[in-house]
């Protein structure tokens, strides 16, 4: 720390990403990225607006607001586009939370919520998952505060329903309940429909995961006129241009190639049973993951080692080594060869112990 720094943050604890290996011997299954390229349509408009890279973008995404807002069933005002959806949760936390107005959200999810509470000085509210890792919605049913939940949950990939959800917003009207759909398009039900009946609900989602952009970072926030305005008010006082020109026109593209975007994510979601069912005749217990990955543990060999054995023999996973959590691996779900390579070094590593 130099002695520059303000005492303001002198007590932050930054969020620590999964590791980005920059040689490619790694089966890189840490940080839930989907194993397929961007569409060809994607990559060829990425590549043309590139051209115009002398140019500011648009600061108000025009095309890619009006192209969201149709693909959602939205009009453009409810549409707010950001650099990753990590930057619309951040500016939510800027524009709702305040040593007065804490944020709530559950004891294992996203690692960046409390970080970002912890920045904008913001209490966090945190509330235990129950014992079989689920979220208990009435926990969250009439509390008065701001509230956010990834649907599915990270890294438990367990889904609640939407009626699970309304109850939870209809209930706080009073404050802002954020529904992080970074997880959705895996077998989870959306709240966008939500959205016309209740103006304090914001949804994000991303096209990091199930779009193959996690390198251009493109998120939304979707939500009533009022809302997406006041983070545009924060937006445009830290980054007016905070969606370049080529994640633009890339994202534009990525809404007109559907089908392709389908496919993966049903191809992901089968390797996700095949990969769970494998794990089981192993004597693994996996949560039952709505999710582009898989929240597992061995009976036989902790978290911290087994994530540790994987390394060693080139296949990279994610271990949270807290106390609910340290006996879980989360494996990020790729394509049908890295499973069966995550799979081949899990049999491995049982048969080197002896079990
Ligand atoms: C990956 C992830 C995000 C954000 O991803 P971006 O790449 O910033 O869009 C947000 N929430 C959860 C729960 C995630 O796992």
């Amino acid at each position: 720390m130099s002695r520059f720094f303000s005492a303001k943050y002198a007590s932050l604890q930054a969020y620590t990403p999964g590791e980005q290996p920059r040689d490619a011997q790694y089966v890189k299954l840490n940080t839930n990225e989907s194993p397929f390229p961007p569409a060809p349509a994607v990559t060829a408009a990425a590549a043309q607006e590139a051209e115009r890279l002398n140019l500011y973008c648009d600061p108000a995404c025009t095309e890619l607001c009006a192209a969201a807002a149709r693909q959602y069933g939205l009009l453009p005002e409810n549409v707010l586009p950001v650099n990753g959806s990590d930057e619309i949760l951040y500016f939510a936390f800027m524009a709702f939370g305040d040593e007065r107005h804490a944020f709530t959200f559950p004891d294992v999810t996203y690692g960046f919520y409390p970080v970002y509470a912890n920045v904008n000085h913001v209490p966090a509210h945190i509330i235990p998952l129950r014992e079989d890792f689920t979220i208990d919605p009435a926990d969250y049913c009439n509390l008065g505060e701001n509230i956010v939940i990834p649907n599915p949950n990270a890294p438990t990939g367990i889904a609640l329903s939407v009626s699970q959800i309304e109850d939870i917003v209809r209930t706080n009207s009073d404050a802002v309940v954020i529904i992080d759909e970074a997880y959705v398009d895996f077998g989870a039900e959306s709240c966008v429909p939500l959205l016309g009946r209740y103006d304090n609900l914001l949804v994000t989602q991303t096209f990091s995961k199930s779009r193959s952009l996690a390198g251009a970072r493109l998120g939304f926030g979707l939500g009533n006129p009022a809302l997406i305005q006041d983070l545009n008010t924060v937006k445009y006082s830290v980054n007016p241009y905070n969606v370049n020109r080529m994640t633009q026109a890339a994202g534009i593209a990525a809404m007109q190639s559907g089908d392709y975007y389908r496919q993966n994510c049903l191809t992901i979601v089968q390797n996700r049973e095949y990969t769970t069912q494998a794990l089981a005749e192993m004597g693994f217990e996996t949560l039952p993951s709505k999710a582009n990955f898989i929240f597992t543990q061995c009976p036989d060999i902790p978290g911290g080692a087994l994530y540790q054995a994987l390394r060693e023999r080139g296949v990279l996973v994610r271990h949270f080594d807290q106390k609910r959590t340290e006996n879980f691996i989360r494996v990020t779900i790729g394509s049908r060869p890295q499973m069966d390579a995550f799979l081949d070094a899990v049999r491995e590593i049982r048969k080197e112990r002896g079990i």
